[in-house]
């Protein structure tokens, strides 16, 4: 197994890992600009009001739970390499959806961060192993949603609180193909989907015939 398959196994785990030795933050700050913080309504994209970048946060000893638990794969991966620090590569990489999905929020000052290498060619690999897996592996640009797949990518725009993502597949004469579509809430189709989580969460809805 080539190492990005024993990385991709080890991010798609929902274990707490511990923290890689002699990795630590140090002055990056990059996540507390690209995720969502939900206890401060907080979008991604825009520096958290608390944070001084390259410093660290303000608030510390009374900083909201969910930024006391997180850390990214960086931190906790020790088959990432140290190319994937996220002050250098510009990306936090982030375990999702209890394992079945790796997600790098990018930065959106350098939007396609995410599509240079070594950067791409990992996510390619990792996305043909989600396949495979039954995962998913997603890039965030602010609250822009780009699904991975081996063979290309797909932009699914802005997706809000209110948006679904239906993961279909189907059998071609090479191999399972696979699609992603943004759904409202709303929408029938949604009624099918055999996960029932709302948000920016990538749903999968039943296998086509
Ligand atoms: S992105 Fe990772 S390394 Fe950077 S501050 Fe956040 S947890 Fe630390
Ligand atoms: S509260 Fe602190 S740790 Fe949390 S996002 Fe803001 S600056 Fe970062």
């Amino acid at each position: 197994m080539c190492a990005g398959e024993r990385m991709s196994a080890e991010l798609m785990t929902s274990d707490p890992n511990p923290i890689v030795s002699g990795r630590s933050c140090g002055t990056c700050t990059l996540c507390c600009k690209v995720l969502k913080i939900w206890e401060l309504d907080k979008p991604p994209g825009v520096w958290c009001r608390h944070c001084k970048p390259g410093s660290g946060c303000m608030i510390y000893s009374g900083r909201p739970q969910e930024c006391r638990t997180f850390h990214c794969g960086y931190l906790t991966n020790p088959d990432l390499g140290e190319e994937w620090k996220p002050s250098h590569s510009k990306i936090v990489v982030v375990p999702d959806m209890e394992g079945k999905r790796i997600a790098v929020h990018v930065d959106v000052q350098r939007p396609d961060a995410w599509k240079r290498e070594p950067y791409y060619s990992n996510l390619k690999r990792w996305a043909a192993l989600a396949g495979v897996q039954r995962g998913q592996v997603v890039a965030y640009v602010g609250g822009r949603m780009y699904m991975i797949f081996p063979d290309r990518d797909v932009d699914l725009g802005m997706v809000g609180e209110g948006d679904w993502i239906m993961m279909d597949e189907r059998m071609t004469s090479a191999g399972i193909k696979f699609e992603a579509h943004k759904l409202h809430k709303d929408d029938p189709r949604a009624q099918d989907l055999d996960a029932q989580q709302s948000g920016q969460e990538v749903l999968r809805s039943k296998p086509t015939e």
